[in-house]
This record gives C-alpha cells, structure tokens and sequence, in this order.
C-alpha cells in the first residue's frame, strides 16, 4: 500500500464563486461537475475536472471562517494541495509520528465525498495540506 496515491487535488481561495466558476470554465472548458456547501467550514466549493487532475474553487460564506480569514490575510489564490490516500488514520498516525503539526488528529467530513484532514503550513514549508480518503 502507498502512503500518497497522488494529488488528488489543488484548493484555490477566491471571493466570488460565481464569478470564479465563470472564470475557471472558460479557462479550463468545462464546467464544475460539482458545487457543495460545507457549513461546518463556511465555505461553498465546486469542483472541475480536467483529465486526471481535479481543481478546488473555495469561497467563504463567513468572513471570520477559515477560507475568508486567508482571503483577508494573503488575498485569493492557492490555498492547499490535496493527497489521496488509502487509509487516512493510519497516514496520520504516521506523520505525526514523522513530527508533522497535525490540524485535525481525526479525520472529517469534508466535500466531494472525502474524510479530510489537513496538516499545518508551519510544518510544510508554508503550505497547507490535505490529506483526503474516498468515503466508501
Ligand atoms: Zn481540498
């Protein structure tokens, strides 16, 4: 078993998700597959599809949630890159034995039908990663 499968996808923060999901069809052309509010982190995202390769639009519903206090801070842009892994639990246990700075110790529920969980930037070279598992 593979500890990452591959990038699963890239999370980009942006103010307007219509106006963005205007501007990432004509960049990408084709329209988002998905579009899904996750409440518990204020955020509306919607998905395209490209190939293999799968991209993120996250625009906040609360300027004091997670995605609009980025916005506030660095301004809109990418925001995390997503791994696909098999077995969530047992890569956390692995990287936090690894001395990764865990953000969420156990998995939850995230959009796209995942269990996500994200480690900190600090402990990343600044970027911030998610690690994402299929929900079966
Ligand atoms: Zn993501």
């Amino acid at each position: 078993m593979n500890h990452i499968n591959k990038i699963e996808h890239l999370g980009i923060a942006v103010k307007d998700i219509d106006a963005a999901n205007d501007l990432y069809e004509k960049l990408l052309g084709v329209a988002p597959y998905k579009q899904e509010e996750v409440a518990s982190e204020s955020v509306i995202t919607s998905f395209f599809k490209v190939g293999e390769s799968k991209i993120e639009l996250l625009a906040s519903t609360d300027e004091a949630g997670p995605i609009g206090k980025f916005i506030a801070k660095k301004g809109e842009g990418i925001h995390h890159i997503a791994f696909d892994v098999d077995d969530i639990e047992k890569e956390l246990e692995r990287l936090e034995k690894e001395g990764f700075q865990l953000i969420n110790k156990v998995p939850k529920s995230g959009a796209d039908n995942k269990l996500v969980a994200f480690i900190h930037p600090k402990s990343t070279n600044g970027v911030l990663i998610e690690l994402c598992q299929e929900k079966k």
